[in-house]
């Protein structure tokens, strides 16, 4: 059995004063769920390392939202490196997210590259895939996933380093989601994709859903089979919100 993960995505939010938000959510996820289910919060890198300073002792991961595809240093003006991220003590980091691909013009080659600088550095990737509203509303969904989860993700893919969140570009942040039975499609067709490319491998790769879970939705997506977990953008923010959707496991 694939071990769920809830994960957050902070985006560019959080300041210093939502540091309380951090500390309630790994409180909040340390008690006797935590022997069943993985949390991780990815907030902005500059409260990368205060984060993993705060929550050294409780079970809450902590990972970064996007690393230079050159694993270690050179000049690439307001990026961040894989080597910095684990540098900061984290131990994963969301790549090729919808925000990344569409307002910095990454493809897939430019994803699976910074999947494998963070390989190279030991960390987790969260490869994130998800069709548009236009390729949803033509009736592409499943030629998109196939081809950007097959290009998105290096041949030395493994369950330990790499996790794939499918994420519709048109439910993130809408309020609007797929309806279950979609949502169940989407997540074969991945498995089936990931067994037929990388063997046993890609029967243990985790596949999260992302795409305006809230408390609310949380128990019926999370039971969609294939579906490993969540990838939370908005509702990670609120510690409350975070936890309801921990505690529909
Ligand atoms: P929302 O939960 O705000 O829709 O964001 C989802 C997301 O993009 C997580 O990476």
């Amino acid at each position: 059995d694939i071990r769920p993960m809830v994960a957050g995505n902070w985006k560019m939010n959080g300041t210093r004063s939502e540091l309380d938000q951090i500390r309630a959510i790994a409180h909040g996820v340390s008690g006797p769920l935590s022997k069943k289910i993985d949390a991780l919060i990815c907030p902005p890198s500059t409260l990368l390392y205060v984060a993993t300073t705060l929550t050294v002792d409780t079970k809450l991961l902590v990972g970064a939202q996007d690393c230079h595809q050159k694993a270690r240093t050179g000049a690439h003006t307001g990026d961040i490196s894989a080597e910095m991220i684990r540098d900061c003590f984290a131990t994963h980091v969301i790549v090729g997210h919808s925000e990344r691909r569409k307002e910095h013009g990454e493809d897939n080659y430019t994803v699976s590259m910074k999947a494998r600088a963070a390989y190279d550095q030991g960390l987790t990737a969260i490869v994130c895939i998800g069709e548009t509203r236009a390729q949803h509303k033509a009736g592409r969904t499943m030629d998109v996933i196939h081809r950007q989860l097959n290009e998105s993700m290096p041949a030395d893919a493994t369950a330990e380093n790499t996790i794939v969140a499918y994420e519709p570009v048109w439910a993130i942040g809408t309020g609007q989601t797929p309806g279950a039975d979609d949502v169940a499609r989407v997540h074969a067709r991945m498995r089936a994709d990931l067994v037929e490319r990388f063997g046993a491998r890609g029967e243990a790769i985790r596949l999260l859903y992302g795409g305006s879970v809230k408390p609310q939705n949380a128990p019926e997506l999370l039971s969609v089979p294939h579906v490993n977990g969540a990838l939370i953008g908005g509702a990670s923010l609120k510690a409350a919100d975070f936890l309801a959707i921990y505690h529909a496991y």
